[in-house]
């Protein structure tokens, strides 16, 4: 479990666990949901339609072998499910606010019980910005319901006519994969649905959406230039495994997720040109554009790195990249090339 998130769902379950410490526990829980959350959004804003019905671990033990689009499909209606049928009894936000229609989901309940490839065909179908929406008003929707818990709401237990309710609202399936859940939570206290799956169940699953999204990246890069538009080195990037290069539609490098239409600058300059690289422009020692952005601390390391190229050819620069990685111990280019391009060459030139 990632170490940030294993930590804060630690310290969030001793403090509610004491009256006197339960409104930091709800804040620590509601920061934790903040942050898991952020995972989400960036995942359905960089990354191309087709990757969310992908399956690259399928046939895997694990969370992992799903696909995105079924993941946050999953967490949010076992959300939806638990915090509006069980705990509030009012109307589930897939039902209230209309999104069934929106997302073209073909069926109501949690996905449990659904299994290999008819994932994949289900994930197909959902519409993901509809299905990002429907996530977000199930967590502010759930967040807002948190914040007015009281202590003593953390021992209310759930009887038999739950388990009852629970069956004839259609939204968890009779398969036994999958109609466990219903006695599962029923066993539970609001303290412990707050666990699970308030909480813990989002870490699972979107530490597994990292997984598929950073297999989607590797898969994506495999066979393409390794050298960035940019002039970095994909290869040995310390978003490697976030991103899918800027020469395909995984590309998640920070320009291009700043940038309105999703691309980098930098690459869609030398695409409109038609160059493989910025070290076949005649502008590139003055250029201000993406990575050369002069308030990019990395727009010197970028810059002479690309001349580098433009004088040694592709193949010399990522030989001159594993030098340098074997010989120091640095994640971004500028933190051995510094701030002054021509000083940067001359050190590459060097090395
Ligand atoms: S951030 Fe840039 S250099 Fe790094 S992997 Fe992505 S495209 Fe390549
Ligand atoms: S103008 Fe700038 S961004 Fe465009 S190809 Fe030339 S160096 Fe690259």
């Amino acid at each position: 479990m990632d170490r940030s998130w294993s930590e804060m769902n630690r310290e969030m379950q001793a403090l509610l666990a004491k009256k006197a410490t339960f409104a930091d526990g709800i804040g620590k829980l509601l920061a934790l949901r903040e942050s898991l959350f952020e995972q989400v959004t960036q995942i359905v804003q960089t990354f191309p339609a087709e990757a969310f019905a992908q399956m690259p671990f399928a046939g895997a033990e694990g969370y992992h072998s799903k696909t995105l689009a079924y993941s946050i499909w999953h967490i949010f209606r076992i959300e939806d499910i638990v915090a509006h049928e069980m705990i509030a009894e009012d109307r589930q936000v897939l039902f209230a606010q209309g999104f069934q229609g929106a997302v073209g989901a073909p069926l109501i309940t949690t996905g449990n019980e659904l299994s290999g490839e008819a994932i994949a065909a289900f994930s197909r179908q959902l519409n993901i910005p509809a299905l990002y929406r429907y996530a977000q008003a199930v967590k502010e929707s759930t967040d807002q319901m948190l914040r007015q818990l009281s202590p003593a709401d953390l021992k209310r237990r759930f009887d038999g006519g739950m388990a009852d309710k629970l069956r004839r609202t259609g939204c968890v399936s009779e398969a036994e994969s999958a109609a466990w859940l219903i006695g599962y939570w029923c066993g539970k206290d609001v303290l412990g649905l707050i666990r699970m799956p308030f909480s813990r169940h989002w870490i699972m699953h979107v530490e597994a959406m990292q997984r598929i999204k950073n297999r989607l990246c590797k898969l994506a890069r495999k066979g393409v230039n390794p050298v960035a538009y940019c002039g970095l080195s994909c290869n040995h990037c310390f978003l490697g495994a976030w991103c899918g290069s800027c020469r395909t539609v995984y590309n998640t490098c920070s320009f291009a997720t700043v940038s309105p239409d999703g691309q980098c600058p930098n690459a869609a300059c030398c695409q409109a040109k038609g160059i493989v690289g910025c070290w076949g422009c005649d502008r590139l020692e003055s250029c201000e554009k993406g990575f050369y952005t002069p308030s990019n601390d990395g727009a010197a390391a970028a810059r002479a790195q690309a001349l580098y190229i433009r004088a040694h050819g592709e193949k010399a620069f990522l030989q001159l990249q594993s030098r340098l990685h074997a010989k120091y111990d640095f994640e971004k280019a500028q933190e051995i090339l510094g701030q002054d391009w021509c000083e940067a060459l001359r050190r590459l030139e060097e090395s």
